[in-house]
């Protein structure tokens, strides 16, 4: 990593604990994305952001701070962007995929949270993520209990705003959406000092389906027989999206899948000829939680898709461009954003569907439903989910776990049969 120290103590940061992250973080990366053989080319862009993930990305945002605009922490793919960068404002990623912030979470909120609260807590509390020193207000969501309870415990410590999430999604919980998408607009208004436009709109509108159609670029590349990229470094590809500048983001998948197309057309794949295909589904992987991904790529199997927020539910499905004016738009934001089926909805049947849409179109051999510890809302949704795969035919596996190292072993031993089963 090169030199940040000195924007790194302006933050705030413990830096004697921070150093110990950034020793063990290189030899991860190294271990996990580095060993692989034959991989795309264009990957030495996210290679490159996440050898200085706290130098790089952070060093710009405190730029654009430096020339008044604000920056937004959000923790899911529920809060719209579009209405942030309509503003001026710009968004970033918080979610924490890292067992290093999980004790700093402890310290706070119950053990039996799941990991990605705990740490997303603990990065902010233990003082030893930039980016969670940097963003100038977080917007959390009421997406299930864990979150809800731990903003106001992070409300204490930075400016937080909540959106409050209908839990169904009938036409009155759409327009009822739409109206907090109006609410949250008037406070990013407010925190940035800029007017949103229906003309800024339509244009932040345009920005972010243009990142969406990027990565599903990169993600129809996996559908081919030949393999083009590791589930492993498409998941990396998702993970920095939450977190780069979203032209950046377009304009480097897009080289990617530049590559990638011309890679099915040659006949290049990164596994050998009869690899089984996985489709990954459950909770969020952020980053850098490459755990599973890189137990089943190295068991035996190639993760071809993920039914994830860190994977398709992040990017599917546009946002209408042909509204014209302000109430057109915050009503096509909310439409899209309701078509995103998270686990914290009831009913929830059109992620089964898609789920089973996603295991045709990927030809998958076998599915591995993911569940983080302690998140009751996927854990239960495992029991329709795993029940409609099994009548689909479709191999399944249940698996829940968390971000230590403790339960590996056992992971591969048990996803080391579920493939070979499958051949
Ligand atoms: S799993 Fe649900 S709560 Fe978590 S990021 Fe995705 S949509 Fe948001
Ligand atoms: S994984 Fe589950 S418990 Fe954790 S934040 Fe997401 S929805 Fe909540």
């Amino acid at each position: 990593m090169a030199n940040y120290r000195e924007m790194w103590e302006q933050l705030g940061m413990d830096l004697e604990n921070h150093d110990n992250l950034c020793a063990v973080l290189p030899t991860a990366f190294g271990d996990v994305y580095l060993s692989q053989e034959n991989r795309p080319e264009s990957m030495d862009f996210w290679d490159m952001v996440v050898a200085d993930i706290h130098g790089i990305r952070p060093a710009e945002l405190i730029e654009e701070q430096k020339k008044g605009r604000k920056v937004f922490g959000t923790f899911c793919v529920y809060v719209p962007d579009e209405v942030v960068i309509a503003a001026d404002g710009i968004v970033t990623g918080l979610c924490g995929g890292s067992q290093f912030w999980v004790p700093d979470g402890e310290a706070v909120l119950p053990k039996s949270t799941c990991p990605l609260i705990k740490a997303s807590v603990g990065a902010r509390l233990g003082k030893t993520c930039p980016f969670f020193r940097i963003a100038d207000m977080y917007v959390g969501e009421t997406t299930c209990d864990g979150k809800k309870k731990a903003w106001e415990i992070l409300g204490k410590d930075v400016p937080m705003y909540v959106m409050d999430m209908p839990q169904m999604k009938r036409a009155k919980d759409v327009t009822k959406w739409m109206e907090e998408v109006e609410d949250f607009a008037a406070v990013v208004e407010k925190t940035t000092g800029k007017t949103i436009t229906p003309e800024k709109l339509a244009e932040s509108i345009h920005i972010i389906n243009e990142k969406r159609k990027a990565l599903a670029r990169v993600y129809e590349t996996r559908k081919a027989d030949v393999i083009p990229i590791s589930g492993k470094d498409a998941l990396l590809m998702m993970q920095i999206a939450f977190f780069d500048d979203p032209e950046r983001c377009a304009q480097m998948a897009n080289r990617l899948a530049d590559e990638l197309e011309q890679r099915v057309k040659d006949g290049v794949s990164v596994f050998p000829a009869g690899t089984k295909r996985i489709l990954v589904t459950g909770t969020p992987m952020a980053i850098p939680n490459w755990k599973l991904h890189h137990i089943i790529e190295t068991s035996g199997g190639a993760v071809v898709c993920e039914e994830t927020c860190t994977g398709t539910r992040y990017f599917e499905n546009l946002v209408d461009e042909t509204g014209t004016t302000l109430e057109e738009q915050y009503r096509a934001i909310a439409e899209r954003y309701m078509g995103i089926h998270c686990a914290c909805f009831t009913p929830n049947t059109e992620r089964v569907d898609d789920i089973l849409r996603l295991a045709k179109e990927y030809k998958v051999d076998g599915v591995i439903d993911v569940n983080l510890k302690f998140c009751c809302l996927y854990d239960t949704e495992g029991y329709v989910v795993e029940k409609a795969l099994k009548e689909a035919g479709i191999p399944v596996l249940g698996i829940e776990t968390d971000y230590t190292d403790a339960d590996a072993e056992q992971l591969r031993t048990r996803i080391e049969a579920f493939i070979e089963m499958l051949g």
